[in-house]
């Protein structure tokens, strides 16, 4: 198909990290109608109710549209003189490790090239990150540990080839509504069996053959228990194990340190039955194992047992980490973590001189930087004197959110970027910049297989607003690096990409897109979706180690975390039809009549112990805060656990404000904070 035809443009969703193909024809100067585009690989023409209604979410209504100063309105050229003036002067005082960008998996991936590159190459420090530490940081650093890169091996067309397909931590009918009708149509063509793992009774886990309600971070103590049944089965790939993978001494023995994983025996028993019978296993999971304090042992737990059976790189087999936003993965690629440093390279010498000469630049950073959570301390304590803040809304998504208010409210130069004028964070930005959105922008993402592909404009830019890539590489211009941000067009950027990922990489690294560093701007627009590594990248090439073999990583169980004066453990998760924090799907009055406000969720017993009424409300308390929520009192919470939505903000409500309750807690390798599993209690408000 073409990419655009008879008034219809071909495009990805602005939502999530399925990455649906959308055709948008324009009814309008602000109107489009939406339909799902039949020729993407990921979706097939289908579309779930958030990308059905996105044009209900390409108005005017509430966009930034101009550069402000102060709250005034300014011109372009004073508001980009004022911000390259003053991080040049930040770090001609303070040192390159002053200042911060905080960026977004909304980015399109030119947009993060050119922001990675500023801040690494030029600026010369990693104090870059992205929001997408909150959502799967965890998930790759468990690639980066099992396979030395972060590589996903598996792809959607394994859902089809799966016998047994078991999720973990995630909700996917609600979060991933396109995979899960992949799911559900497999199942009913070949009769692959479904296990949800989750600690509520979500509408995926109705569905499922088997439901483990694992207690919350209970899923290590599980995979580990499963590794030792299998291996006491002997049904271990004995001959993998030997030449694909680097086992190290005493991990065999590491499996038995115990933990509770809160299940029947009957249903342990019956997931071992089905996973020993089953060699084409597909294992699924997302935030309910990323978002933890032990959120990368959680994901090396599951890949162990995928390592240790072969059950990877084959069709139909493999540990699939299905991402949240839509372009995590394609921000992940070119660096936009402040734990990798471009195209998958870490910061070993020979790493950083290699980005340093590819860039042709002034300097490179030393090491990693800030991780969000790190970041956002170094805000409050004066480490980080000027943070930019690009397509994110840290103010309300970010654990611990009214520290980060309080480190905002006190930062000498706060600058955000983003195409909604009123955000929570953007109250607290001395500098507004106006940039495009979905529908008005140009570039390519990366969804949760690997495949890479277009969003493309349909609609003209809304008054003064500019691509994000545009944007930045003016302030880099500004600040005096003219030649190497002379770009004019999105696939300049893209060949630059395409270019370094292919720059000494020998083999090195799978991430290799050498054959698009030349593409024309012609061909970049008709570029048509395709798969970076193919189907199943570790199927016949090495691992990316040293040695090309995978590694087991010994994992033990978290101690439980108990907390006498906040004696419930609080999860918080997605609705159906909202996307974050509600700024482009609050628009739509038909998605918000999914669920209309937020609610608690609490099992019966515990509503009955602590005086609270279904419909009624109650106010839900942790150690960093408090809010107030509807109760909703349902069975499919378990005992002693809460649910609750993360997407109501300030500026949308006066309760259920779950930023308000995470701790900072955060996994000690990624640096993800643990979202999930927090010390709550809650009474009648
Ligand atoms: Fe968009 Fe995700 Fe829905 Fe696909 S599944 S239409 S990418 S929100």
């Amino acid at each position: 198909a073409a990419p655009s035809e008879g008034g219809t443009v071909r495009t990805t969703c602005a939502y999530c990290g399925v990455g649906c193909g959308v055709a948008a024809t324009p009814t309008g100067a602000r109107s489009a109608l939406i339909r799902g585009d039949a020729a993407h690989p990921a979706n097939s023409g289908r579309l779930c109710s958030k990308g059905t209604h996105l044009g209900e979410t390409i108005g005017l209504e509430g966009r930034l549209l101009y550069p402000e100063i102060g709250g005034r309105r300014v011109g372009w050229d004073a508001a980009i003189a004022h911000v390259a003036d003053r991080f040049s002067a930040t770090i001609a005082e303070h040192g390159p490790d002053s200042v911060a960008f905080y960026v977004s998996g909304q980015l399109l991936t030119e947009d993060y090239y050119v922001a990675n590159k500023l801040m690494k190459g030029f600026i010369g420090s990693a104090n870059i990150d992205t929001n997408s530490r909150l959502c799967m940081a965890s998930a790759v650093a468990a690639h980066n540990r099992a396979f030395g890169e972060d590589v996903v091996p598996c792809s959607y067309a394994d859902l089809e080839a799966a016998e047994l397909i078991v999720l973990v931590g995630s909700n996917t009918a609600w979060c991933h509504p396109i995979v899960w009708q992949r799911i559900e149509a497999a199942r009913a063509a070949t009769g692959a069996k479904l296990v949800v793992i989750d600690p509520r009774r979500t509408e995926t886990a109705e569905r499922a053959d088997l439901h483990l309600p694992v207690r919350p971070d209970g899923d290590i103590a599980l995979f580990n228990r499963l590794l030792a049944d299998l291996r006491a089965r002997g049904v271990l790939d004995e001959a993998f194990l030997r030449d694909r993978v680097a086992t190290p001494d005493g991990f065999w023995e590491t499996l038995d340190t115990g933990g509770d994983d809160g299940l029947d025996a009957a249903d342990r028993a019956a997931f071992f039955d089905l996973f020993a019978a089953h060699p084409r296993t597909v294992t699924l999971f997302s935030q309910g194992a990323n978002q933890s304090v032990c959120g990368t042992d959680k994901g090396n737990a599951i890949i162990n047992v995928h390592l240790a059976t072969g059950r990877i790189g084959t069709p139909g087999a493999g540990p699939f980490s299905i991402t949240g936003q839509p372009n995590a993965m394609g921000g992940r690629e070119v660096g936009g973590l402040a734990s990798t440093l471009a195209v998958h390279m870490g910061f070993s010498e020979a790493e950083r001189d290699r980005a340093q000469r590819f860039w042709n630049a002034p300097t490179i950073c030393a090491g990693p930087g800030l991780k969000a959570v790190e970041m956002f301390e170094a805000v409050a304590d004066g480490r980080i004197k000027a943070i930019w803040i690009m397509a994110t809304n840290p103010a309300v998504s970010m654990p611990d959110a009214g520290a980060v208010r309080a480190a905002l409210a006190a930062c000498p130069l706060v600058v955000v970027s983003d195409c909604i004028a009123d955000t929570d964070t953007a109250r607290f930005a001395h500098v507004k910049l106006p940039a495009l959105g979905w529908g008005e922008k140009d570039g390519t993402v990366t969804n949760s297989e690997r495949v890479l592909s277009r969003q493309r404009r349909f609609l003209a830019a809304p008054e003064e607003a500019r691509a994000d890539w545009d944007i930045i590489a003016s302030v880099a211009r500004a600040m005096g690096w003219g030649d190497a941000f002379a770009y004019t067009h999105a696939a300049q950027i893209f060949r630059d990409y395409a270019a370094q990922t292919a720059f000494e990489n020998d083999g090195a690294r799978l991430l290799d897109l050498g054959g698009l560093a030349g593409i024309g701007e012609e061909d970049y627009e008709a570029l048509e979706p395709f798969q970076w590594g193919g189907l199943s990248p570790f199927a016949d090439r090495p691992f990316s180690t040293p040695d090309g073999k995978a590694r087991l990583i010994a994992v033990k169980p978290p101690q439980p975390r108990m907390d006498a004066d906040f004696p419930l453990r609080l999860n918080t998760g997605r609705y159906r039809d909202q996307w974050h924090t509600m700024t482009r799907t609050g628009l739509s009055p038909r998605l918000s009549a999914h669920r209309p406000e937020p609610l608690v969720e609490i099992h019966p017993d515990d509503a009955l112990a602590h005086g609270i009424f279904d419909g009624g409300l109650a106010r839900v308390e942790s150690r960093a805060g408090a809010s107030i929520y509807r109760v909703a009192v349902t069975d499919t919470q378990a005992r002693g656990t809460l649910f609750v939505p993360m997407h109501w903000t300030d500026s949308l409500s006066s309760g259920g404000r779950t930023g308000r309750l995470p701790s900072r807690d955060r996994d000690p390798v990624s640096g993800q904070p643990g979202f999930k599993n927090h010390g709550a209690r809650i009474g009648a408000y």
